[in-house]
């Protein structure tokens, strides 16, 4: 296996991509059927929900879309802290929701009481953030905003992006009270890209038949219709879906709390790593991503060099996002990734600072 510590499309199993080898069998068969029903249910698991799942042949910005236009009939409160909160910013405007755009430095973390502050002026009918900016290794206090949010008016939906963090740090959408959290499967899932994941909550749906001009495709309401049987209403990725059912096999082999402390200890060590190195963790201490670190180059190493440099040695890592460029580099630690392929990667690095 090559190593990426790009965040996404990941390094993918090798069982997992020979999952999807396996022939086709029709999507309304109950063969097709028990398969899309197990890893509905296992998806429930980890999301922490009780309520349900929806599974789209789409990318994960496809179920953005779907959340603005379900779930806003006009309002909703953007909060932007980063290139894919901007993102969805975007996707809410272009598909003629009145959004307002609620933003912080790219450094600083979505913060609870301005949010709540919004709220409580404004007429929104949702909140939409994301938990962890991939853009700048990020991971916003998404309970902390619900929470908030729920204090000042209850009726508010909240919106999360979990595109890169989902399966690898903790998102407990019915304990925090959450009402759309989206992912995608190229990133932490470690999956190929083209399917989406997205836990929606009953009062997400109840909200969505009041809403018009949801369109077809990514109707909330019937995607749900189709799920009550086992089924989607248009073809799902069925090679996808094979692969998910494999990965949601290794992930409960391996059990979500350790897959979760995975994830935190590898984290941890970058961190330390790079201050040890002389360089410093862009986000600040306490909001610290769990799968993605965004590394100052305090070194002022040329990226580009760096990673000619690593792909010599099987390894690539990203430069930093946008008008982060060379400014930062980014390391992904998620999903496949094991605390030796960090050690090797770090070893590297530093026989690069040698010269
Ligand atoms: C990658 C990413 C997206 C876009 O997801 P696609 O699957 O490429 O559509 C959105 N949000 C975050 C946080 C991401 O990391």
């Amino acid at each position: 296996m090559s190593h990426m510590f790009v965040p996404g499309p990941v390094d993918v199993a090798d069982e997992v991509l020979q999952a999807q080898a396996r022939q086709m069998v029709p999507h309304r068969s109950p063969e097709f059927e028990a398969i899309f029903r197990r890893v509905a249910e296992k998806a429930q698991q980890v999301f922490f929900t009780r309520q349900r799942v929806l599974i789209t042949a789409s990318s994960g910005t496809g179920l953005q879309e779907a959340a603005m236009r379900n779930l806003v009939q006009e309002r909703v409160l953007s909060c932007v802290n980063g290139a894919f909160g901007s993102r969805w910013y975007d996707v809410a405007l272009t598909n003629g929701k009145q959004a307002d755009k609620l933003e912080f430095d790219w450094d600083r973390p979505v913060s609870p009481d301005a949010v709540a502050e919004k709220v409580k002026l404004g007429d929104y009918e949702a909140v939409a953030l994301v938990h962890n900016e991939t853009s700048t290794g990020l991971m916003n206090p998404v309970k902390e905003v619900a929470a908030a949010v729920h204090a000042v008016d209850p009726d508010v939906l909240i919106l999360v992006d979990a595109v890169s963090s989902f399966s690898g740090a903790k998102i407990a959408v019915d304990d925090w009270g959450l009402d759309m959290v989206l992912t995608s499967s190229q990133k932490c899932l470690a999956l190929p890209p083209g399917l989406a994941l997205a836990a929606v909550s009953d009062r997400a749906l109840k909200k969505a038949e009041t809403v018009e001009n949801r369109g077809w495709y990514f109707d909330l309401l019937r995607l749900e219709k189709h799920r009550l049987k086992d089924s989607t209403p248009a073809t799902p990725a069925v090679s996808l879906i094979y692969a998910l059912d494999k990965q949601f096999e290794r992930i409960f082999a391996e059990g979500i709390e350790a897959r979760f402390a995975r994830h935190s200890a590898m984290a941890k060590r970058v961190h330390e790593w790079a201050e040890s190195q002389g360089m410093s963790i862009y986000a600040p201490q306490g909001y610290r991503s769990q799968t993605v670190t965004t590394i100052k180059n305090d070194l002022g190493w040329g990226i580009g060099d760096l990673n000619a440099f690593l792909m010599e040695r099987g390894m690539r890592l990203a430069n930093g996002y946008g008008p982060l460029k060379n400014k930062t580099f980014r390391i992904a630690h998620m999903g496949e990734t094991q605390m030796a392929d960090i050690e090797t990667l770090l070893g590297a690095m530093e026989e690069f600072k040698k010269g």
